[in-house]
Formats: C-alpha cells, sequence, structure tokens
C-alpha cells in the first residue's frame, strides 16, 4: 500500500533513528512483513485510511531513545493526524534549537501533557484548555513519549519543560474517557492521552477522530501478530468504517 500523504515528522525521525542503530530493532513479531510507515503487518496497514485534522493543535513530541523504532509506539499516530506535529528524540545533555525555537515561538503556547502531582514548585496546572491560558495563541502539546519511568525522567531533567504550564487530567476525566471506550484500562498510549489534550481545547470531534485511530491501530497490530482471531476482522472494518465516515 501506498501512503497518499508525504512522509511525516515521525517517519522521518523513524529513519534518521534507524540509520543510527547497528542492529535492528527485535520487536516482538519480527518476521512479521510491516509497512515501513505504520508499523503494521503489510495486510493490516491503514495509511491508505489516513487523512488528516483541521485542528488548531500542534504537538511537539519528545521521544525516548529507541521509542520511534516500535512498532506498538503509538506517539506517531498523532503525527498521522495532526499537521502541525513536530517530533524529537529527546537527550539528557543536549536540547535542540529547534525544540527552543518551537518553545519560545510566538505562534505558540506550550503545555506539557502529565500527571500534575509532578510539578515542579510553583509550575502551573490546569485541567482545561481555555482561551485566557492561550492568549491568543495556539496551544502546543509537548508529549514525553516512551516508558513511563523514561517518560518521569524526560520531565525530570529536560529544564527548559520546569517552568511551562501543565496539561494535567483529573481522575474524572480519565474515568470518562474510559468509560467511553468500554475500557477498564487506566494506562493509556500515548494516542489517547493526545486525544484527551484535544479534548481538553473543546476539538471533542477531533478528539473522538484521535481516539477511533489508535483503536483501528490497536486491533490492526493484534490481528498483524495473530492475537486475535479472524473472526474480529470484522471489528476491524468497522473502525475502518468510523474513521473514514468523518
Ligand atoms: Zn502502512
Amino acid at each position: 500500500m501506498t501512503a497518499t500523504l508525504p512522509p511525516h515528522t515521525v517517519h522521518k525521525l523513524y529513519e534518521y533513528r534507524k540509520s543510527l542503530s547497528t542492529k535492528p530493532f527485535g520487536a516482538r513479531g519480527k518476521n512479521l512483513v510491516r509497512c515501513n510507515l505504520c508499523l503494521l503487518a503489510q495486510q493490516y496497514c491503514t495509511c491508505e485510511f489516513r487523512s488528516q485534522l483541521k485542528t488548531n493543535a500542534a504537538f511537539m513530541l519528545l521521544m525516548y531513545d529507541d521509542e520511534v523504532l516500535k512498532p506498538t509506539n503509538s506517539g506517531r499516530l498523532i503525527a498521522d493526524l495532526v499537521p502541525d506535529t513536530w517530533a524529537f528524540l529527546w537527550s539528557r545533555t543536549e536540547v535542540s534549537d529547534e525544540v527552543l525555537a518551537l518553545l519560545n515561538d510566538d505562534r505558540f503556547q506550550p503545555f506539557v501533557v502529565f500527571p500534575g502531582e509532578y510539578a515542579n514548585d510553583g509550575q502551573r496546572v490546569i485541567g482545561q484548555v481555555t482561551t485566557d491560558e492561550l492568549n491568543g495563541k495556539r496551544p502546543l502539546f509537548i508529549m514525553l513519549d516512551g516508558r513511563w519511568r523514561e517518560a518521569i525522567k524526560m520531565f525530570r531533567k529536560s529544564p527548559y519543560l520546569a517552568g511551562l504550564p501543565i496539561l494535567s487530567f483529573d481522575a474524572g476525566t480519565i474515568a470518562k474517557y474510559a468509560l467511553r471506550k468500554g475500557t477498564r484500562e487506566f494506562q493509556f498510549g500515548t494516542a489517547e492521552v493526545a486525544a484527551m489534550a484535544i479534548g481538553a481545547m473543546g476539538e471533542e470531534g477531533n478528539a473522538a477522530r484521535l481516539s477511533t485511530w489508535f483503536d483501528l491501530f490497536v486491533e490492526s497490530s493484534l490481528l498483524g501478530r495473530n492475537r486475535r482471531p479472524n473472526t474480529t476482522l470484522s471489528e476491524r472494518e468497522r473502525l475502518i468504517a468510523a474513521f473514514v465516515a468523518d
């Protein structure tokens, strides 16, 4: 399958990070023939269905080490749908000029999307992105993309993030999201947290769309790994239909 849209920031970062590796990434199911863009098994590739959102949101993904190489990473789903997404490899010792330039860009009001309980002294925590918070700017949501332990490390060891407001979801918001999805899962993928951020700025339709894109990704990767009986193929079709239906 060929993608109808040009490669995005995570596709490019994937190629770059791969070029730094001396050996191939040992993902589960490494004998699968994968699509090079969505990293799903070729027969369950979703690239042809990808379409971008009309959204006021922008995203910055700071990705931990080899996170971008993992077929299970859902940060890439944000870049699939949100045109203004920038992805970077995180480093403890240095920060790229591009990251700093985006944080200081007058068009954007940055927010670190992270649990408020980790806030530094004096760091503001908000639960909704109101017009007052935005000051006429567009929100730039910063996602720390890695395992939970790695995300905490990125949060603590990135002094350039320490002064930014935190967008944090309270238990009620999280429970509501989980309920809508019919899940008991309270650990969310990066793309699901991003969907909640989009919801927190009032773009409910876009939030739901990203959430459906995530569900389709999960379903397709389970099918690719033979973790689903073929009878649930119809669930994948249902999700595709829901996503393309606008
Ligand atoms: Zn694909």
